[in-house]
């Protein structure tokens, strides 16, 4: 059977295992991946930072208690989080690396803050 390889497509000779016809296949196809997962990389980045701003000028305004409208009309992305834990029951905390918060059921998001390193 035939073989080809995995990045253009050329037919391959040589070892059973051999998946590239070139080693600058081999390279091209590897640096895909790279550049597509440090892009995918960045964009987690750059939302967590952008989280991780709203909460820390929220602490240093001294609020530490805001509404959720409040951080989504400031572009909060709730769906991203460094770590979660829960304190007392029913309580689970979001970090966004030093900082935590909880939202009650009343929409109030209680933020906290660990000193950082
Ligand atoms: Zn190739």
């Amino acid at each position: 059977m035939e073989r080809h390889c995995i990045r253009c497509g050329k037919p391959i000779c040589g070892r059973a295992d051999k998946k590239f016809c070139s080693d600058d296949c081999r390279s091209d196809y590897h640096n895909e991946i790279r550049r597509r997962e440090e892009k995918q990389l960045r964009k987690v980045n750059c939302i967590l930072s952008n989280n991780w701003r709203i909460l820390a000028a929220s602490m240093r305004e001294g609020r530490s208690t805001v509404s959720v409208s409040e951080l989504s009309a400031r572009d909060f992305n709730f769906g991203l989080f460094t770590a979660s834990s829960r304190r007392f029951p029913g309580k689970r905390y979001f970090w966004c690396y030093n900082y935590a918060y909880r939202i009650s059921r009343s929409g109030k998001v209680h933020i906290i803050s660990r000193p950082g390193p």
